[in-house]
């Protein structure tokens, strides 16, 4: 065994004895070390500064109680986090989180993935987490509003424009970030740049709504383009149907591919001509609806309960998940070669498991990785803290512009760390290792 495979066991070892019940933490971290081995092998300084201990161990992680009361008058207790993994190279940067699935283990490995997320997209911006387990889910909108009020004030002790700068992710959309910025306001001094996603009328940016969707095809045409191919004429399957799903739909038909699905956590549609999204937006975006709703408003779709991915006789070019964590597993990836879909593309954070990956690379399809691929959503996130400091709004062209730029970028990047560790096309070694490098040298830069 060499000296960097027993340095990465060995912090393997603490990491299962550390934190035993972390199954989602424990999945991101072993891939990222198992991708990263090579870089030990030729920095062995890396080994003698720890580099790995300190950045598989968050540097501030705060839980607290949110208690609120629902519409009957009673009080509701929930769960609390922000995770703040590493400010090498910047503030404290990422997503919140609402969904009764939040626990400490899955906003660790959300953390930990957005430090090399962020270090991809060329900005200066650390990686950070936050959440709670609220279901969202048929609550009123004065609920909603009292739980991020509440959240809030207990979460304005630890953040700030220059310290740790939350978003949206799961369940924290434009509503969500208006009620915790509202209430920011109320509790400091205020400042625009303590949170991005916000809204047109108060600090937001353009094409921030967009902006995973958008640069995941961004990403993707790149991709393609890399391996003489076009988006154009591509069957595209999407799963889920909330803002990541929505413009990864519309930017795959504005670049002439066909999107047959979308999905929620109840069920999935299939329409063979193609999503029609002015409605797929009017039931998911007005109305908060199901995605039997959006069956039931158009004609040629049929619904079927159950995994996308579980769909027999399907047959398409790609497949892009844009629902949530682990929601493709080996089986199911199987599937995915066999519909004869020649890439992949992660919208979701994590949504193939590690046996999942191992049959895309079996088959040899072309696999662009979350921390690459949706790094479009932090990127423009960062973009508006910039427009906020400069207090100055940037036209929709703009950022789009710059989103594309920073996009093509990380595809770039990633296939010149694979080159330079003689790793081929392996583009989700590439990124973790064009990801880790730069924060590395950052941390040793800063001394010990
Ligand atoms: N939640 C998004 C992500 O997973 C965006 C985070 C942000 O904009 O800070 O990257």
């Amino acid at each position: 065994m060499s000296q960097a495979t027993a340095y990465i066991e060995a912090v393997k070892q603490t990491i299962q004895k550390r934190d035993p019940n972390q199954p989602e933490f424990q999945e991101a971290v072993f891939s990222f070390l198992d991708a990263v081995t090579p870089v030990f092998e030729k920095h062995p300084e890396y080994i003698a500064a720890s580099i790995l201990e300190r950045l598989t161990e968050p540097e501030r992680a705060v839980q607290f109680q949110v208690a609120w009361q629902d519409d009957e008058g009673h009080m509701q207790v929930n769960r609390g986090f922000r995770v703040q993994f590493n400010s090498a190279i910047g503030p404290y940067k990422g997503g919140l989180r609402l969904h009764p699935s939040v626990n400490l283990s899955i906003i660790k490995f959300l953390g930990f993935e957005q430090v090399f997320k962020n270090s991809l997209t060329g900005l200066p911006i650390g990686g950070a987490k936050g959440g709670s387990d609220f279901d969202p889910k048929g609550k009123s909108d004065a609920e909603i509003m009292r739980f991020c009020q509440s959240f809030m004030i207990e979460l304005q002790k630890y953040i700030g424009p220059d310290l740790d700068v939350p978003a949206g992710d799961i369940g924290v959309g434009g509503r969500e970030i208006g009620y915790l910025y509202g209430m920011y306001k109320r509790l400091r001094e205020s400042d625009r740049g303590v949170l991005t996603g916000k809204g047109l009328s108060y600090g937001g940016s353009l094409a921030r709504t967009e902006a995973t969707g958008f640069g995941l095809l961004y990403y993707l045409d790149e991709m393609l383009k890399h391996n003489d191919q076009t988006l154009a004429g591509k069957r595209i399957v999407v799963s889920g149907a909330g803002n990541v799903a929505i413009y990864a739909i519309q930017k795959a038909q504005e670049l002439g591919a066909t999107v047959i699905s979308a999905s929620d956590s109840t069920g999935y549609v299939i329409q063979d001509a193609g999503i029609d999204l002015p409605t797929l937006k009017k039931v998911k975006e007005v109305k908060r609806g199901r995605m039997s709703d959006y069956a039931n408003a158009v004609s040629g779709a049929t619904y079927h309960e159950g995994s996308l991915w579980d769909a027999e006789g399907l047959q398409y070019d790609i497949a892009l998940p844009c629902a949530t964590q682990n929601e493709i597993n080996g089986e199911q990836a199987a599937r995915i070669v066999k519909a004869g879909a020649i890439a992949v593309a992660e919208g979701a954070n994590m949504p193939s498991t590690p046996e999942a990956i191992a049959e895309y690379q079996k088959a040899g399809l072309l696999f662009g990785p979350a921390k690459a691929a949706n790094a479009g959503g932090v990127a423009v996130s960062e973009l508006e803290m910039s427009q906020n400091s400069r207090r100055q709004a940037d036209s929709f062209a703009t950022v789009d512009g710059e989103l594309k730029d920073i996009m093509v970028n990380i595809f770039q990047k990633s296939v010149a760390a694979a080159k330079e560790y003689d790793l081929g096309e392996d583009y989700d070694a590439g990124a973790n290792i064009a990801g880790f490098t730069k924060v590395a040298e950052a941390m040793l830069a800063q001394g010990w």
